[in-house]
């Protein structure tokens, strides 16, 4: 379409639907945006100094791991998140579950790249992420958290990998490991939404992934429950 052409096509399309930022409803101009400038400054980093470097739980003082972890040997696991469960982070979320949208895997994504590098976490050798329950899944058609976990494997240009089932009936074990590839001696980085600091998932799929011999697990999400 000849520019002239794309610029009115575009002031239309602005006239019936106007980009508005999906918080305050504030006119956006850049047309890509999902929300404005002073919104996104809603969103709190975690700051992981406060954090237990094995579950993310938050520190009462300066420490690198919280009692539990101390009084339990955690070096194969590390879990991060990149912002505290405020109002806008949970409406990314509820969105992101809800809407087919590309704008938000990409905004969940970038922030999520953000606090990887921010950990100083090395490169892993297989990106994977941890399948949620059939019922949120059936709503999307695809699993949130494998699409999330593609296009973080595609930015960072590592190999993506579907390592872990849920079972159908769980007895004391919700995961599998799939088996479809060796996982020996691989750091590897699983995705997800959202982060639970008291949830027993991350030691369940690290006693999974220790069948295959796996280095070291990374947990990565975009928000952290409190
Ligand atoms: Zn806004
Ligand atoms: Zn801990």
């Amino acid at each position: 379409m000849p520019s002239l052409a794309k610029t009115i096509w575009h002031q239309c399309v602005d006239f019936v639907y106007p980009p508005l930022c999906l918080s305050c409803k504030l006119y956006l101009k850049d047309r890509k945006a999902l929300f404005c400038e002073p919104c996104l400054t809603k969103l709190h980093w975690i700051n992981p100094k406060f954090r237990c470097i094995c579950c993310f739980r938050p520190l009462d003082r300066f420490s690198l791991s919280c009692k539990q972890c101390r009084t339990t040997s955690c070096g194969y696991i590390r879990v991060a998140a990149a912002f505290e469960e405020t109002e806008l982070a949970v409406k990314i979320l509820r969105e992101f579950w809800r809407e087919d949208r590309y704008g938000y895997y990409e905004l969940m994504c970038s922030f999520m790249i953000m606090q990887f590098y921010k950990m100083g976490w090395p490169l892993p050798d297989l990106i994977s992420y941890i399948p949620t329950k059939k019922l949120a899944r059936l709503q999307k058609g695809e699993d949130g958290n494998r699409l999330l976990a593609k296009m973080i494997a595609s930015h960072l240009q590592i190999p993506f990998a579907d390592l872990l089932k849920r079972r159908l009936f769980p007895d004391d074990l919700r995961f599998k490991w799939t088996k479809d590839m060796i996982i020996g001696d691989k750091v590897i980085l699983l995705i997800s939404d959202c982060h639970n600091p008291k949830s027993r998932r991350y030691r369940e799929i690290s006693y999974v992934l220790s069948e295959g011999c796996a280095r070291k697990l990374y947990f990565l999400s975009f928000t952290s429950m409190r």
